[in-house]
């Protein structure tokens, strides 16, 4: 059976099953294939948590775009000297900074949405395509709530573009069963989700959200329309910009 084929075996099998139950599931098949994807905010702590829970040293990486927020550093930081994992970060290539910045300036991303895709998928997009290339099993923090847009998303997906199984462990969870898990186990957190901040991107990015906003009306606050850093799109590799 191809890995695609395999994904609706496990959707069945992992019908209604608690996130443990999914990571301990996909971790028994696929060991070392298996990574999670982690940006460090509220959803991807609780998971890095169950996984170490689960299995010595779970391979982890963090895409570093060089323009995080302090906080996120720091936060990086912390679980690199407090946890056992095997963390990886990934940093965009050099010269496709240097060129994006030569030709348009380093903030050019407030310009145009076209140049904000692009700086996206340089400092983002791409390593990510790196930090999966060994990979079998991508787990993400993906939850419907946190966006109309992520309405569909399921617990096992097949991902197109990486040619792997997707897997989203806390996609049914509330915002309530996040915080739950994250206060009741002392798990470290950033400290930006204290002052607004539901959805932490890159810095120039990202600001507070006001009270009756959406979680993630702040990223990209200056767009209008659908708003996606294309970590998590479903097109094929060459419709990226
Ligand atoms: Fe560039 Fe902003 Fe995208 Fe970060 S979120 S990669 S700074 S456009």
């Amino acid at each position: 059976m191809d890995l695609k084929e395999r994904v609706k075996t496990y959707r069945e099998a992992l019908k209604g099953k608690t996130p443990q139950k999914v990571l301990a599931y996909v971790l028994d098949e696929w060991g070392g294939g298996v990574v999670q994807a982690s940006s460090l905010g509220a959803e991807d702590q609780v998971i890095t948590h169950m996984l170490l829970s689960l299995t010595p040293r779970p391979r982890v990486f963090v895409i570093d775009t060089g323009r995080l927020p302090e906080e996120t550093y720091a936060l990086l930081d912390l679980i690199h000297t407090r946890w056992d994992l095997d963390l990886r970060v990934y940093a965009p290539a050099a010269e496709d900074v240097e060129e994006f910045v030569r030709t348009y300036g380093p903030n050019a991303f407030y310009r145009s949405v076209g140049l904000r895709k692009r700086c996206c998928y340089i400092r983002k997009v791409k390593p990510l395509m790196r930090a999966l290339e060994e990979a079998k099993v991508w787990i993400t923090g993906l939850r419907k709530a946190q966006s109309p847009d992520r309405d569909g998303v399921e617990v096992v997906e097949w991902d197109e573009l990486h040619g792997l199984i997707k897997v989203n462990p806390l996609a049914d969870w509330s915002d309530e069963e996040v915080w739950s898990y994250l206060k009741s186990h002392g798990v470290p957190y950033n400290v930006l989700h204290d002052r607004g901040y539901p959805s932490i991107g890159c810095e120039p990015c990202t600001r507070a959200v006001l009270p009756g906003e959406h979680p993630r009306a702040g990223r990209w606050w200056w767009e209008q329309g659908k708003k996606e850093c294309g970590l998590h799109t479903k097109r094929t590799r060459r419709d990226h910009g």
